[in-house]
């Protein structure tokens, strides 16, 4: 088999999966940890979730209490951990501006010394490590769209800092790990991502829109609307995730993983009270400190290195979360 091309490379390591792993998930009951639980156990693996349930809850992991393959922890990640595992995957830290600007200290030792514990554990162990960056590193970014390249442009005292600088400096442990004690690490940038089991009251665009839209309340644009950014639906970023950490053992990242469609917050605002038919105004908010006006991924990098590209149009995606908060709202 030629594996010099990513697909050929892909198959091979997808396949590789076979192999059942027992594997770490940081964040396991958050949004993203969840979904990326439920890939795991598909694919046969053990999954141990070690979350404090700061934002996350058990509702997102409760469909899995009677799989034995599946283990709950209450921990946070600023103390250290001893586990024997063959795979980490690092999500724990609060990712939107109400949680992590709520205890702003918490969020960067979340970033610094959960970073700090979890690739020593790696270190002991020897395994490979995923880190959940953020498009966040970027800042209120100078160049657009954004390619890994370009080292941003982040305020290092706003309020927005202890979680860009926080990620910014969980990056730089994690390539110091790599080049001083050759850790496998796979660093994700990750953009604008919703779904199914984003909070209802995390102040999110996507989920503050749609929970509006059906409730009837007015949708709340801050500042007039044209700042842009790129949503990516879940699935398709976990599947990003999972070409990451199947990728090439010498490719490290950072990688961009997000879509590149961009949309004005009016337009989405537009777009959300078409699909549920709502008949909610739109308000106008002043724009937050330290905003950035657009985000885009450049994902030329993950196209060549992972063979990956997101699927789900925006429509679709926004269709299948406006069903997930209308049950949630019901129940
Ligand atoms: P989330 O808040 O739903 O999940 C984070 C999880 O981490 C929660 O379950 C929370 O309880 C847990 N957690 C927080 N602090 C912890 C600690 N000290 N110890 C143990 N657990 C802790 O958010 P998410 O959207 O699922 O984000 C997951 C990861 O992806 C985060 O690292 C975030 O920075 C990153 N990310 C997300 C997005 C996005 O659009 N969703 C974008 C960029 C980066
Ligand atoms: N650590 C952990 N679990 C382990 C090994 C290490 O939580 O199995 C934590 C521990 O708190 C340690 C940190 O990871 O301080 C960094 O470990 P490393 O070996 O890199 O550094 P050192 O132990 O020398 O501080
Ligand atoms: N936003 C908005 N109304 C809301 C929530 C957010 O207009 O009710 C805007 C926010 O100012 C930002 C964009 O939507 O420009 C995305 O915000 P979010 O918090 O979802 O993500 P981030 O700013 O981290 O990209």
């Amino acid at each position: 088999m030629n594996l010099r091309t990513p697909d050929k490379r892909q198959e091979y390591r997808v396949r590789s999966y076979e192999v059942r792993k027992r594997i770490l998930v940081t964040g396991g009951a958050g949004f993203l940890g969840s979904h990326l639980t439920d890939r795991l156990l598909e694919q046969g693996h053990e999954v141990i979730c070690a979350d404090n349930l700061f934002t996350g809850t058990k509702r997102n992991i409760d469909h899995l209490h009677d799989n034995p393959r599946f283990e709950f922890m209450r921990h946070d990640v600023t103390f250290p951990l001893y586990l024997e595992v063959d795979e980490i995957w690092n999500l724990a830290c609060p990712a939107s501006p109400i949680h992590y600007s709520h205890d702003p200290v918490q969020t960067t030792k979340t970033s610094v010394h959960g970073a700090i514990n979890m690739l020593g554990l790696a270190k002991r162990l020897r395994c490979p490590i995923f880190q959940s960056s953020t498009s966040e590193v970027y800042g209120d970014p100078a160049v657009h769209p954004q390619r890994e390249d370009y080292w941003g442009n982040v305020n290092p005292i706003g309020p927005r800092s202890c979680y860009d600088e926080g990620k910014r400096c969980a990056e730089t442990l994690f390539f110091d790990y790599y080049r001083q004690h050759q850790l496998e690490i796979k660093v994700a940038r990750i953009f604008n991502t919703y779904g199914p089991r984003m909070h209802p009251n995390d102040g999110r665009v996507v989920s503050n829109f749609i929970v509006q839209a059906l409730r009837g309340d007015p949708i709340t644009i801050y500042g007039q609307g044209q700042q842009t950014r790129s949503f990516c639906y879940v699935d398709d970023l976990i599947d990003g995730f999972l070409r990451l950490m199947a990728s090439e053992p010498g490719f490290p990242g950072p990688v961009n993983l997000g879509n590149p469609g961009e949309f004005t917050i009016r337009e989405l605002a537009e777009k959300v009270i078409d699909l549920t038919g709502s008949k909610s105004q739109l308000v106008f908010r002043p724009l937050p400190q330290d905003d950035p006006m657009q985000r885009q991924p450049d994902i030329t990098l993950a196209r060549e290195k992972l063979g990956w590209e997101p699927k789900v149009q925006l429509e679709q995606g926004l269709q299948n979360t406006i069903e997930y908060f209308d049950a949630l709202l019901k129940a």
